[in-house]
């Protein structure tokens, strides 16, 4: 078993379409369900923390809608989806309660995923959910994602969200077993590639652009979401979801493996540190400086002063009374909220702002100190 499976705490399962609808009747595909849920409880078990993202939504409903086959308008395939989610939704919860397990369903769209401020409130949600023991199931909210808002394809909606939640390792299960040099059905020489250290021009012109007929990814979505997983730390392995027990067949039989070279942790905090441009800046006392230094979050209680507009999820620096940078973080509240509950307690922020917000200024977690010099 390689050791990015086997090491891997949090995990991010896709499942594809054609995996879990039956394309000739539109319904759903039981007994893979079935034993997909088993393989989950079995890493459950074992620890890890499993998020799924399930595509299904659109090819179950637009069967239920009697909608015709091939491509669907935008709106159809929305109102598609509108149907088809219940059915996923429950279905998931009906198998992951017979394992003991609690499902619980998590519609995103792009915007979610990507604007700091829903970002945080995305990755709180799940995170709290991962704690609390549930398992996640994610998909597109494709009622309310129009063109622009959309990612249309839960390939890269599932990296996103391995990047988001700093997963350890991406399964893309799909209906084909790797990644393969060229399209393995048409070109007798094409060949499976176990591991692919970086994804050069000649990787991203193998992937071709053929989809498969259920879903919209083929391999380029793939390599999309690859890209989007290795730079956040996340490897990626894309394997087949045609057999029953899949993620016990991938540990068998393998399949196509993106390794990112650095850990989600510390791809993070590069994030944090380096690509996000500050929108402001928190000066704290003297307190709160030896406090972030032996490893706590940054509390209003400690912070003198606020400078910049700035939004929930933004980047800002942290400055110490003579101006030096101490170091960078994502704000769980924006300027004027900082504004108001700095030099105060955690305790009185609720009713200083008149909602329960997060107790600190900066999650540990959310934030890079400087290395002394
Ligand atoms: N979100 C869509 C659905 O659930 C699927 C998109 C995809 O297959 O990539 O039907």
């Amino acid at each position: 078993m390689r050791p990015e499976w086997s090491e891997a705490k949090r995990l991010v399962v896709k499942i594809g379409s054609s995996l879990l609808v039956d394309a000739a009747t539109g319904t759903l595909k039981a007994a893979w369900l079935q034993s997909l849920c088993d393989d989950i409880a079995a890493l459950r078990r074992g620890d890890k923390e499993i998020i799924v993202v399930s595509s299904g939504a659109i090819a179950l409903g637009r069967n239920a809608l009697k909608l015709p086959k091939g491509a669907l308008k935008l709106e159809d395939s929305q109102a598609a989806a509108a149907v088809g989610q219940i059915g996923l939704a429950h279905a998931y919860e009906e198998v992951f309660r017979s394992r003991g397990l609690v499902a619980a369903q998590v519609l995103l769209t792009l915007g979610d995923t990507e604007e700091r401020k829903r970002y945080l409130n995305a990755r709180t949600t799940i995170a709290r959910l991962l704690a609390l023991g549930a398992v996640p199931v994610v998909n597109e909210n494709d009622t309310v994602a129009t063109s622009e808002i959309r990612y249309g394809d839960n390939d890269r909606l599932a990296a996103r969200v391995a990047s988001m939640m700093s997963a350890d390792c991406l399964v893309l299960l799909s209906d084909v077993d790797g990644f393969y040099t060229a399209p393995p059905g048409s070109n007798a020489d094409a060949r499976r590639l176990d591991e692919v250290a970086e994804i050069t021009p000649e990787i991203e012109a193998m992937a071709g652009d053929v989809g498969s007929e259920l879903s919209r990814g083929g391999m380029v979505t793939k390599i999309e979401a690859a890209k989007i997983a290795v730079a956040a730390g996340t490897h990626l392995v894309i394997a087949s979801g045609k057999v029953l027990n899949p993620l016990a067949a991938l540990c068998e039989k393998g399949g196509t493996w993106f390794l990112a070279r650095s850990d989600p942790v510390a791809a993070r905090k590069r994030w944090i540190a380096g690509t996000l441009e500050p929108k402001g800046a928190l000066v704290v006392d003297a307190g709160a400086a030896a406090a972030l230094a032996s490893g706590k979050s940054l509390l209003p209680a400690g912070v003198t002063r606020i400078a910049g507009r700035f939004d929930r999820g933004d980047a800002v620096v942290i400055r110490n009374g003579d101006g030096h940078e101490l170091g960078r973080g994502l704000a769980a509240y924006g300027h004027e909220d900082t504004k108001a509950i700095i030099g105060r307690k955690s305790g009185e922020i609720a009713e200083i702002l008149g909602y329960r917000g997060d107790p600190e200024l900066i999650h540990r977690d959310d934030m890079v100190l400087k290395r002394k010099v």
